[in-house]
């Protein structure tokens, strides 16, 4: 028995198709640094796991809503109305297994078969086929580490046609950590405003981890014309150390949140209502496990760049946010169309795991996840140098 075309057509996610080799190589005795998968690599913080086992033991076994419960709307609502120019009401937002879902919801409710979808690249592996699902067309805009790995407005203004849909802006990048300030928003906003039937699928899920003072800057929360245009997503997945908890929320204008919700409605429900209690305890409860957790990133972070700049053949353009390090391999010689084999090679004979930049739409570069502790950061990126010096000139052989 085959798959449907559509069916055969889905990607493996490379994120997580590199981490579960990381996985299985580990638990067959290798010794695998795994820079591969974007998931910090703290505890969820005590209260927040104490809030969860409070509601199971209080009989939080059913069906909330599908939305979520009243509590995490209203939590959800509260939070986001402070990054917004309008404030929302719990009607204006949904809760989803995870912000992977919520982005899903939001494309299929906002894309039509044939419909343009337009995403700065280098960009996060699931992008594609979630747009592609719906039946939409990918129309990718490259940026550059020389430009900071931002879109600027005139590619925007060059590329929306009658048939783009969405724009999806993902700020601070998973890659590329690039992270768009008041006026580099201001200025794409000017440019989306002029066409009306744009809408804007903002991905802040690393809003709350950002470096050097940088402040993140909503697309919502520009004026109460671009928060009419735009989908805010968000989760605790990335902040919280949450990942495995699968709760992301989404807010924006009202009709498309209750199409999207009725889309949820018929795929998964409700998000589980143990996860959702503690969604609501990390909004809503002390914020300084984040503090002391991106304190622990910015450490990191300073050490990969340090250990980057010292390679020769390599660059990177330092993050502004999320914990992933874009490296630019192409100074070490010709890299070609996939850089997939530098990859393989690096987990086979360093054993150690990396995305390859190819699965973000830019080949010739890899992407060091430091969401792991400093004692493998530091192996890892040793491996990383004596791999880079032992096969020179072309990273791929
Ligand atoms: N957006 C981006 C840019 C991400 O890197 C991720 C990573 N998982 C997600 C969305 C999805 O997050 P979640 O775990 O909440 O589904
Ligand atoms: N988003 C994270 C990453 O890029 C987690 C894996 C995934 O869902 O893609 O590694």
């Amino acid at each position: 028995m085959q798959p449907n075309k559509r069916g055969a057509g889905i990607p493996a996610s490379a994120t997580l198709t590199i981490s579960a080799k990381a996985r299985q190589m580990t638990a067959a005795g290798v010794d695998v640094v795994n820079f591969g998968v974007g998931q910090p690599d703290f505890p969820t913080p005590p209260h927040i796991v104490e809030a969860a086992v409070t509601a199971l033991q209080g009989g939080a076994h059913g069906y909330t809503p599908t939305a979520g419960t009243p509590a995490i709307r209203e939590a959800v609502a509260a939070n986001l109305s402070k990054l917004s120019a309008v404030d929302y009401a719990p009607t204006s937002v949904f809760v989803s297994n995870g912000a992977k879902q919520c982005l899903h919801n939001l494309i299929q409710v906002l894309v039509d078969p044939g419909d343009e979808v337009v995403v700065p690249s280098p960009f996060w592996v699931s992008y594609e086929p979630i747009v592609q699902l719906a039946g939409g067309v990918m129309k990718l805009l490259p940026t550059h580490l020389a430009d900071g790995f931002k879109l600027t407005p005139d590619q925007l203004r060059e590329a929306i046609t009658e048939r783009t849909k969405v724009l999806i802006l993902n700020s601070p990048s998973n890659p590329t950590g690039a992270a768009y300030s008041a006026a580099e928003l201001e200025a794409l906003a000017e440019v989306v405003l002029a066409h009306p039937h744009l809408a804007v699928v903002s991905d802040e899920i690393y809003r709350r981890l950002t470096y050097d003072g940088f402040t993140h800057v909503s697309f919502a929360g520009l004026s109460p014309e671009t928060a009419a245009r735009t989908f805010v997503v968000d989760g605790v997945s990335k902040a919280y150390a949450m990942t495995g908890w699968r709760i992301g929320y989404a807010a924006g204008p009202a009709e498309v949140i209750a199409a999207a919700i009725r889309y949820q409605d018929h795929t998964t429900s409700c998000a589980s209502a143990g996860s959702q209690a503690a969604a609501v305890a990390a909004l809503t409860g002390d914020q300084t496990p984040v503090a002391t957790m991106l304190k622990a990133f910015t450490e990191r972070r300073a050490v990969v760049l340090e250990r980057i700049a010292a390679m020769d053949g390599v660059s990177v353009h330092p993050p502004q946010g999320a914990f992933y390090a874009f490296c630019d391999l192409q100074g070490l010689g010709p890299v070609g169309e996939d850089d997939g084999p530098f990859c393989d090679n690096l987990l086979a004979q360093a054993h150690v795991a990396a995305v390859p930049g190819y699965a973000f739409g830019a080949p010739g570069h890899v992407r060091i996840s430091f969401a792991c502790g400093m004692d493998r950061l530091v192996e890892g990126l040793d491996r990383f140098e004596r791999f880079i010096h032992e096969n020179p000139r072309n990273p791929q052989r």
